[in-house]
């Protein structure tokens, strides 16, 4: 409520930082960042240029280095059950790759319980709380996971809607040569091939869907959902929770690793909806929360690059930029806000602004050979703030 209060005043933006610790291996003694209490200010110092003293920066709070999962989740969740009342809600990692984006929505590779990721404890306490108000009110919570890739949308959680496929990066070479065929024979015949599964556990063959979006001023959907072709999963149960984000992040790490560690050239956005109904009143509400872990924020020198890794690095600069400016005109209240710009701002064009609710994580690494990184990391939050 207090929350509800407060934001109403600030445009329903908030940003934290986090500060990710060192990791085993890295030089304890390399710090840039210092942190000063609890009042969300963060000293940032070029170690080259030490006489000059950090730069300020102040956030709505700053997470350092020993801050757990746990307390991390404990902040939010006020904000995550906010979806439960009709709200919708966007959070999003930001950072250069290796800040700890993934590590703060998902969590490590293998997490165990304790060091589940946002993702993953958001849904398992949508679900919780869903379920203990069973007697008052049904709630049907659904999944979608998305990944946007050179402005191109990419369904995580199955097939369907192919109109675009490429077969690079399925696992089974057996699937990748029966995908080639079909391909073949879809080209010369020109006849669409009828080689899809659905449903979660199914391997998509990693196919890339250019999935339409489908805009709110005409063709939004009447559910509400802006990506309709993209696997929408129901969710049953605590371990449907687990099977669902596995399968959605080993289909992103598929790809990773036959493209090059493309997971941090693309945005993955994991959407959970909620639709209530209450069941004295026959009120209904709708709700959702949007968990988008971005691509790595760092720049790539354009003189080194040439093909597919600039277009890559193109498509990451124009996008993070058209969310800045969408976040950066909200915050200032403007007549005009520039979805249009991007995939990323189309796709969460109904969950930013309005009523909706955005928070911003702002991952650091703390290292001074980051420093450059860091700097203009900690830019771009101040001035969506
Ligand atoms: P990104 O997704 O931004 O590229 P990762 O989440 O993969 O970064 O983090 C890079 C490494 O640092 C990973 O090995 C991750 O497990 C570790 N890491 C990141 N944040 C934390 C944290 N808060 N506590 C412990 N380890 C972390
Ligand atoms: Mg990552």
């Amino acid at each position: 409520k207090l929350f509800n209060e407060i934001q109403e005043l600030k445009g329903n933006i908030r940003v934290y930082c986090r500060i990710r610790p060192f990791q085993p291996g890295e030089d304890e003694g390399s710090n840039s960042v210092e942190y000063i209490g609890d009042n969300g200010e963060l000293i940032l110092t070029n170690p080259t240029k030490q006489k000059e003293g950090g730069k300020n920066f102040t956030f709505n709070k700053v997470f350092g280095p020993t801050t757990t999962q746990d307390m991390v989740f404990k902040d939010i969740q006020p904000l995550i059950r906010s979806v439960l009342d009709g709200y919708n809600v966007c959070i999003f990692a930001y950072g250069q790759t290796g800040s700890g984006k993934t590590y703060t929505m998902m969590g490590p590779e293998k997490a165990t319980e304790k060091e589940w990721g946002v993702n993953y404890r958001a849904l398992n306490d949508l679900f919780n709380i869903s379920h203990a108000r069973r007697d008052m009110i049904t709630y049907e919570l659904t999944v979608q996971m998305i990944e946007i890739y050179n402005e191109q949308i990419r369904d995580l959680l199955g097939g369907g809607g192919a109109q675009k496929k490429y077969p690079f990066v399925c696992p089974n070479w057996l699937h990748r040569i029966v995908v080639c065929v079909c391909f073949l024979l879809h080209k010369i015949s020109g006849s669409a091939p009828g080689h899809h599964r659905r449903g979660p556990k199914s391997c998509n063959f990693g196919w890339v869907h250019q999935l339409p979006v489908h805009g709110i001023q005409n063709t939004m959907q009447p559910n509400g959902i802006a990506v309709p072709d993209a696997t929408i999963c129901p969710v049953n149960s605590t371990s449907h929770v687990i099977d669902l984000m596995q399968t959605g992040h080993g289909n992103r790490a598929m790809s990773a690793t036959a493209l090059n560690e493309r997971s941090s050239r693309s945005h993955s956005v994991v959407t959970i909806h909620v639709r209530g109904q209450d069941l004295k009143t026959g009120n209904t509400s709708r709700g959702a929360l949007h968990l988008v872990d971005l691509a790595g924020s760092e720049r790539v020198d354009r003189s080194a690059v040439t093909g597919d890794r600039l277009k890559e690095a193109q498509h990451i600069n124009k996008s993070l930029a058209a969310l800045g400016d969408v976040i950066f005109s909200l915050s200032q209240k403007n007549a005009h806000v520039p979805y249009r710009n991007s995939k990323l701002t189309q796709v969460l064009q109904t969950s930013l602004g309005g009523h909706a609710k955005t928070l911003m994580f702002v991952q650091v690494n703390p290292d001074v050979s980051s420093y450059t990184e860091t700097l203009s990391t900690l830019k771009f939050a101040e001035r969506v703030s």
